[in-house]
């Protein structure tokens, strides 16, 4: 097939657009909505330091390659690549090989942090032990901790990670299926003052076309999955989104955009006071003890 704005071979087809794109076309085309979102996201100042969320995936590297490509000749712009640890056993030594291996091609400072260090305990202890609810549950509220605070610690004044417009529909539609309009409305304030402004330059671009864009830039491929990914709810509205996408192209757009229409009737954060901080870590939540207080709670106890 050949590419639809040039007559050379095409590496890949959009269903939702119709297009065909060729290699040069393509990375074109990624490169300039990457752009766009980063302009829709934010305005990058002078003396900015960017610390971008880097797990050694396909998505996190090749948006540490874009914005390299896009920054390097701004001396007035720092970026620095931050990756977390969860202590999986068979699964992050891979990834984070990658990401040091990235990193250090592109001459970025890398620092890795673990939930051991952090926290006293890995992944794999918390899935040991049984629990009604998935791993990832556990897994994103650490990580989430462990982010926000070490890019305070690096002085970031923002912090960028790879959400792809898969990840952030799956989002979505779980918030919409538990009727968690509360989280919904709160995943639009990507700019709540209590924490760092974090931005997602890759939210309107599908998992495939970024993993064909990585591909393309010669981002090698990593084979392993988190063991535990299969036993989220995430994961079966993944599978159902895909059946749908593949049904009737353009879903996933149209599930971004719909909920960009329905937030718009949402009260925003002007309207709501700044959060209250948990009484026993001082971070701030939404509720009186935080989430990782409740879980380093639950992992002082012994099995389920
Ligand atoms: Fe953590 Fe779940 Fe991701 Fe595995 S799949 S790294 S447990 S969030």
């Amino acid at each position: 097939m050949r590419c639809s704005r040039c007559s050379k071979t095409a590496v890949i087809y959009q269903p939702y657009s119709g297009l065909h794109l060729c290699e040069e076309h393509h990375m074109e085309y990624i490169e300039r909505k990457v752009k766009k979102e980063l302009r829709r996201q934010t305005v990058l100042e002078s003396g900015d330091r960017l610390v971008v969320a880097l797990s050694g995936g396909k998505d996190s590297s090749a948006l540490l390659y874009m914005l390299n490509k896009f920054f390097s000749v701004r001396s007035d712009l720092e970026l620095v690549a931050l990756a977390v640890d969860e202590g999986i056993r068979g699964f992050r030594r891979e990834t984070l090989r990658n990401a040091r291996a990235i990193a250090r091609e592109l001459g970025i400072e890398l620092h890795i942090y673990s939930f051991y260090t952090e926290f006293g305990f890995t992944m794999d202890d918390i899935a040991s032990r049984g629990y009604e609810q998935a791993p990832c549950t556990f897994c994103g509220v650490l990580r989430r901790r462990v982010i926000e605070r070490k890019a305070h610690e690096l002085g970031a004044t923002k912090v960028i990670t790879a959400h792809n417009l898969d990840d952030v529909v799956q989002t979505i539609m779980i918030n919409y299926i538990r009727g968690d309009i509360e989280r919904l409305r709160r995943l639009r304030a990507s700019n709540i003052a209590e924490f760092i402004p974090r931005l997602k330059p890759l939210r309107s671009i599908p998992e495939k076309e970024v993993a064909v864009y990585a591909y393309l830039v010669g981002i090698p491929l990593i084979t392993v999955h988190c063991p535990y990914a299969h036993l989220s709810f995430r994961f079966t509205v993944k599978r159902l989104l895909n059946e749908f996408e593949m049904r009737h192209p353009g879903t996933k757009y149209s599930v971004l955009r719909g909920y960009e229409r329905l937030m718009k009737f949402l009260p925003g954060r002007e309207e709501h006071p700044r959060l209250p901080v948990c009484e026993r870590c001082g971070e701030p939540s939404a509720s009186r003890i935080c989430k990782v207080c409740e879980i380093l709670e639950l992992m002082k106890g012994g099995s389920k």
